[in-house]
């Protein structure tokens, strides 16, 4: 019989040490911190699921790579082997380093758009969005229908929704879209992937009417695994292979190495044309350095040349689905509502579905994020009102899991946590705010719970 058990396909040479705190001190530490866990110390955080963006551990190999790194000014060979490793992935002409996934986008839409233009998405990352937004242009999310049901099955929930695409551009008109994009996976959709037969679909249009497809590159090797354990034809390529083939659809790609770059930082922005590239690379002297470093230094994009392949490979990307399948599975067969099916990163729970008796203005998601840290010091994220204001059309908390930073056991402590939870929902209380910022509140944002009327009540 072959042996079944998925296990992390590495072992630990360095550690860090996690602190354990009691509840009582965090009753004190998220109560200073006006229960937003933005405003707590990492130290002071048990198992750590704020975002899986350069948290990732690094790699022996990485880190001798970074022992070679060459910090000349101008031509470095660390650029080289960084440029080398990018191309013989993503394929594209030109590989414009970045400090990080948003200064790629700055520059791209800086280039391509100006005010009263529209770029269809999937479905904008924020920092795509707002920086699509501030040189004046609008950003069009169009994912499929099913992406907006949290409970929805769908092995590619991430696609577009070609049909409103072309209907887009047909009123629109072309003049006024100078790129589509697609994000891969759909990170603000849930982590959910894009399928072949879509990045095809949606590039057979663009192309029809001659708009340039970008890719934001991201979770690229996640997606292609997702690819290859779902989608008819491709089981048995690999995921280089698979990832190959994506990027041949496109144009050009932006991408944040802090995510399957499995780098602490770093990004790149790619395209095939000579022109846009010129304009790029003197843009990125401008705010970024020079067109052979772009504001990183020569180890990073050696950290990074080496990360990309190690992201492709495909003992690593099987724990890696396994793992956050195994989180999202486990609570959802106690009744955990999340966003289904598992995504690549991430498991969003459902906090409206999880606390019905809290309203959406009182925050059900921040509720949900500091139980979870009451109970089990574990830092997670609310998506949902406190973020996007009345406009939230979910309340979630996603638990965002680190590149190789936790092992099995971290896993199944965080299940133990969230269904200790979830027996003692009913006790949950909402939060008013108390302070916030005029844009971008939820970073900063200060909160109390609301009072409890029965249970004052009780108390006298
Ligand atoms: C993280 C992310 C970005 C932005 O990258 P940064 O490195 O954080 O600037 C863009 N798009 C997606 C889908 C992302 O997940």
């Amino acid at each position: 019989m072959p042996i079944k058990t998925i296990i992390e396909p590495f072992r630990i040479k360095s550690i860090e040490a996690i602190r354990r705190t009691t509840r009582e001190e965090r009753q004190k530490l998220v109560e200073a911190a006006g229960y937003n866990l933005f405003l707590v110390d990492s130290e002071s955080i048990l198992i750590d699921l704020l975002t899986d963006s350069g948290t990732a551990a690094m790699s022996t190999e990485q880190w001798a790579a970074m022992m070679r790194g060459d910090e000349s000014y101008a031509g470095s060979p660390s650029f080289a082997r960084f440029r080398d490793s990018v191309q013989a992935i993503f394929g594209f002409r030109h590989v414009i380093p970045t400090h990080q996934g948003r200064a790629a986008e700055r520059i791209l839409f800086s280039v391509m758009c100006k005010k009263g233009d529209v770029v269809p998405n999937n479905t904008h990352f924020d920092t795509t969005r707002a920086n699509c937004e501030f040189v004046g242009a609008q950003a069009l999310d169009l994912p499929i229908p099913e992406a907006k049901e949290p409970a929805r099955v769908h092995p590619f929930k991430g696609n577009m929704d070609a049909a409103r695409l072309a209907e887009a551009i047909e009123r629109q008109g072309v003049k006024k879209i100078p790129l589509v994009m697609l994000t891969v996976t759909n990170n603000s959709g849930g982590g959910q992937p894009v399928s072949m037969e879509n990045i095809r679909a949606v590039k057979e249009i663009c192309k029809k009417h001659g708009i340039p497809l970008y890719i934001d590159a991201c979770r690229f090797a996640e997606n292609a695994y997702f690819i290859k354990l779902r989608e008819p034809g491709y089981a048995k390529k690999t995921p280089r292979e698979i990832a190959r083939e994506m990027f041949s659809h496109a144009d050009g790609c932006t991408m944040s190495a802090k995510k399957d770059g499995m780098a602490n930082i770093g990004g790149f922005l790619c395209t095939n044309d000579d022109t846009l590239a010129q304009q790029q690379k003197d843009l990125l002297i401008l705010t970024e350095g020079f067109p052979t470093y772009g504001g990183l230094a020569g180890r990073d994009l050696e950290a990074i040349a080496v990360g990309l392949n190690e992201a492709l490979e495909e003992e690593y990307l099987k724990y890696r689905i396994a793992s956050t399948a195994f989180l999202g599975n486990h609570i959802a067969s106690e009744g955990v509502p999340i966003v289904q099916p598992p995504g690549g990163h991430a498991i969003y729970i459902d906090a409206r579905a999880f606390l019905p008796h809290v309203p959406p203005a009182q925050f059900p998601g921040v509720a949900l994020a500091n139980e979870l840290y009451l109970e089990g010091g574990i830092r997670s994220v609310e998506i949902g009102t406190l973020m996007f204001g009345e406009h939230a059309k979910m309340d979630l908390v996603r638990l965002a899991i680190p590149r190789r930073a936790y092992t099995q056991s971290h896993i199944e402590y965080v299940v133990e946590v969230i269904l200790d939870v979830w027996r003692k929902r009913e006790q949950i209380r909402g939060y008013e705010i108390t302070h916030q910022a005029k844009f971008l509140r939820h970073f900063s944002a200060r909160l109390k719970p609301v009072a409890n009327r029965d249970h004052d009540e009780c108390n006298h």
